[in-house]
């Protein structure tokens, strides 16, 4: 083992050869959500530990054992944002965003740091596109950002991702369920886990989502909240379905998902992949209208889901979905000798300044290697500068796939005639001449 310090486990870091995989699926998420009518919210990475225990629920996962909770030296206590939607609410009531008409729709790419286990596709810290949409009871807004999840999956080229529905009903037909699970579980108490037993009392529908396997096999047969929706909550299940049929998205329903944080009510959603092992949850997420009064808000329905970026770029790679292509330089400008180099480095900037990918020997190696280099970086043109090309004015500009050379004028003119050529080059590759 090297001698340097080591990663945190369960950290990952991108490498140069890879950050063009996250660059693409950034792209695809950030220009779909916009498509879908919204806007990027930042919030910061801590928020007072207070916000996350309140709006995540203090019998879940994440607030009983994955937190990240650091104390500065005042009074207060701050937590690593585990998940996105209490910090994007929280910033959504203390900058007025309620007063600006409904409905209000943000995304956000963020971090989001858990205490975990590592494993494939479980990490402490990972990447979640995430969006809230806020002010709207209606069916139709739960398929429209089930919509959006979906289109993001399909455009980054995702298959066989499935999207399973479930609603969990309100509080008033919580209530009679909680009190079937409660008897449900009681009867097999003895073989549930500490945690679980804690669950029975405060809230018996979070051992449904819990990991052990023994929990799990008891779940199995436990009451199914569908069974339980009051008429409004019922309703509102179909509408959803109604919606997602005439947008052509294919669903199950699975009365298992009860999703792992408190706020939910009514309608939740996962999108499931077998394809990366038992952390096949791609996507989750689902309504929630009673989270902004829980944080002191008015109350305001809304709804929202979380991706995680890491198991979408997993999926990606064991299905062999294409990422963007990184662009590469377009021009290198190769040189040798003195005056050559300070042209090469005049130029370069001229096209840089002009928005052109331009590179230059910066090392003072010789002509071989620069045009190794240049062949590394995947230069589309190369121009090869000498005292020749210095004192005529002329220099030689290669197209380095067809291995057509060009003259080309070094003086004012130089940055024009390059375009003018790099687009007569554009328009034969695509075949429009
Ligand atoms: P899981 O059941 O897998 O623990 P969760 O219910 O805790 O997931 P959410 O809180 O709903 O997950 O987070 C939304 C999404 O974020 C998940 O569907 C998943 O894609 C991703 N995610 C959650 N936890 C992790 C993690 N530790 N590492 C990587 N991705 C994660
Ligand atoms: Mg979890």
């Amino acid at each position: 083992m090297a001698n340097y310090i080591q990663r945190p486990k369960g950290t990952q870091d991108v490498v140069p050869t890879e950050s063009y995989k996250w660059q693409g699926v950034e792209k695809v998420v950030s220009e779909t959500a916009k498509q879908f009518g919204y806007k990027e919210i930042r919030v910061p990475t801590f928020e007072e530990t207070g916000l996350f225990v309140r709006s995540v629920g203090d019998t879940t996962d994440v607030v009983q054992k994955e937190m990240y909770t650091v104390s500065a030296t005042g009074d207060s206590t701050f937590t690593l944002r585990p998940e996105g939607t209490a910090g994007t609410i929280r910033a959504i009531l203390e900058n007025g965003i309620l007063n600006q008409g409904f409905p209000q729709r943000v995304y956000y790419i963020a971090s989001c740091f858990r205490h975990e286990k590592p494993q494939a596709g479980r990490l402490r810290e990972f990447h979640q596109f995430g969006c809230e949409m806020v002010g709207t009871a209606s069916p139709s807004a739960d398929a429209d950002v089930i919509a959006l999840a979906k289109s993001v999956i399909d455009r980054v080229g995702l298959e066989n991702i499935q999207l399973n529905i479930n609603s969990i009903g309100c509080p008033e037909c919580r209530a009679e369920y909680h009190k079937a699970l409660k008897e449900y579980f009681e009867e097999r108490k003895s073989e549930l886990c500490e945690t679980c037993l804690d669950r029975l009392d405060r809230n018996p529908m979070r051992i449904l989502d819990c990991k052990s396997e023994v929990c799990s096999k008891i779940s199995e047969n436990a009451p199914v909240i569908l069974d339980f929706l009051c008429e409004d909550c019922n309703n509102h299940f179909e509408k959803l379905q109604e919606n997602l049929k005439m947008m052509n998205i294919d669903y199950s329903i699975n009365a298992k998902i009860v999703r792992g944080l408190d706020y939910y009510t009514r309608t939740v959603f996962e999108f499931i992949t077998t394809d990366i092992g038992s952390q096949g949850t791609v996507c989750g997420g689902g309504r929630y209208d009673g989270l902004i009064e829980t944080l002191g808000g008015p109350k305001t329905p809304a709804l929202g889901f979380g991706m995680g970026l890491e198991r979408l770029i997993l999926t990606m790679e064991k299905q062999g979905c294409e990422f963007l292509p990184e662009e590469s330089c377009d021009v290198y400008i190769a040189s040798m000798g003195e005056n050559a180099q300070k042209k090469a480095t005049m130029l370069a900037s001229l096209l840089r300044k002009d928005g052109t990918r331009a590179e230059y020997d910066i090392v003072g190696r010789g002509l071989k290697p620069q045009m190794k280099f240049a062949d590394k970086i995947g230069a589309k043109f190369v121009i090869v500068l000498g005292d020749n090309e210095i004192e005529t004015g002329i220099a030689k500009l290669k197209n380095m796939k067809s291995g057509e050379q060009i003259e080309i004028k070094l003086d004012d003119s130089f940055v024009e005639n390059f375009n003018t050529y790099l687009m007569a080059e554009l328009v034969s590759a695509l075949g429009l001449e």
